[in-house]
């Protein structure tokens, strides 16, 4: 998903794994998991499944998951894949990570040696932390690209230090340097050359999380959107927000939750009631416009839609929903992107972007 292998990586290599990386998720990835998808199936699941069986046929022993519960369909994305592959013949054992408070979370915890006189505290430790580190790095990597993007002077240098900037985060290993790779990262971004008299519109985009991390599935739509000059300024979800909120100390998420309650009382599952309450926060910041993004068969998002309107029309604030599945023309969602940027654009009275 997105850019979580930076994070994963060093984690499971520090615990004495080989971390085997996977293809760049494709149209043959989508392809694959449509074919063998319940019909149930939501969009993500039918490209984690992809995943999972391009993963079986590289001999890969252990595929590692995350766990859910509530009324939206993850919680099930674990047992249905590894139902699926036991079908198809593969080995490959699904570990579904959950809260270790889980009686029936112990069990992929310990078979990755989480356990009494399994892999030393030391090593465990090592790797949370790294893998923390790096993923606030490349998070900071993302934000920088998507508010370098509307004003790059030439087109796409932006994504060339992002590249760069993320090689030399895969690259480093050691804790302390990389506390002080913040300033290098910069320093690659300064690079690129600026036009600082622009002052583009703001954008914040919510929806379900594994369409907004993952741009393969949607087009690269933050690339577009910066490319068309409007400053993606926020995103409701983000790895370390989803880990922090999951623990409940994430001051944004509690406030999106608050700022939702007028539209939406209770959790809707996935990310519908953060959908619904940064589009809310973002209203209230005087944002110029909100981009929704939802997979197609997802419930929870489809709730969240139906509320926005009214956020739309209460704040007077354009909401642009795309909804994402393997047959997505890019044509189409072009022509709605741009239509989007300029109604913004001459909303803000901004001009020759
Ligand atoms: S949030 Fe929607 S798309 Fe994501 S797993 Fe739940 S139902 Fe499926």
């Amino acid at each position: 998903m997105g850019l979580l292998h930076y994070v994963t990586k060093p984690f499971f290599e520090k615990l004495g794994f080989e971390y085997v990386d996977l293809p760049e998720p494709s149209l043959g990835t989508i392809t694959l998991g449509l074919k063998y998808a319940p019909e149930f199936a939501c969009f993500p699941l039918k490209a984690v499944l992809g995943e999972a069986i391009i993963a079986a046929r590289m001999g890969v022993d252990y595929f590692v998951i995350l766990g859910g519960t509530g009324p939206c369909r993850f919680g099930w994305y674990g047992v249905t894949i590894q139902e699926i592959l036991g079908k198809l013949g593969y080995k490959m054992e699904v570990l579904i990570f959950d809260l270790p408070k889980e009686p029936w979370a112990r069990e992929a915890y310990e078979k990755i040696g989480l356990k009494k006189n399994g892999i030393p505290v030391s090593k465990i430790a090592e790797g949370a932390i790294i893998a923390f580190q790096k993923m606030r790095l490349v998070e900071y990597v993302d934000e920088l690209a998507r508010k370098w993007r509307p004003v790059e002077v030439k087109k796409r240098s932006t994504n060339i230090a992002r590249d760069n900037a993320l090689e030399l985060i895969d690259k480093q290993n050691k804790p302390v340097k990389l506390l002080m790779m913040r300033r290098k990262i910069k320093g690659l971004f300064m690079r690129v050359k600026r036009d600082l008299k622009k002052i583009p519109p703001r954008v914040g985009i919510v929806g379900e999380i594994y369409m907004v991390l993952e741009p393969a599935y949607t087009l690269r739509i933050e690339e577009r959107l910066g490319e068309l000059g409007a400053l993606v300024d926020r995103r409701a979800s983000g790895m370390y927000n989803y880990i922090i909120g999951d623990i409940g100390i994430n001051f944004w998420h509690r406030m999106a939750i608050r700022a939702a309650r007028p539209y939406l009382k209770y959790h809707a599952g996935g990310e519908s009631i953060y959908s619904v309450g940064y589009s809310a926060l973002f209203a209230k910041a005087n944002y110029d416009g909100v981009v929704h993004i939802s997979p197609l068969g997802c419930m929870p998002e489809i709730v969240a839609q139906t509320v926005m309107n009214r956020i739309s029309r209460d704040y007077d604030i354009p909401i642009l929903n795309l909804i994402f599945d393997e047959q997505t023309a890019e044509a189409g969602i072009q022509t709605r992107i741009e239509a989007f940027v300029d109604l913004i654009k001459r909303r803000k009275n901004v001009s020759g972007n």
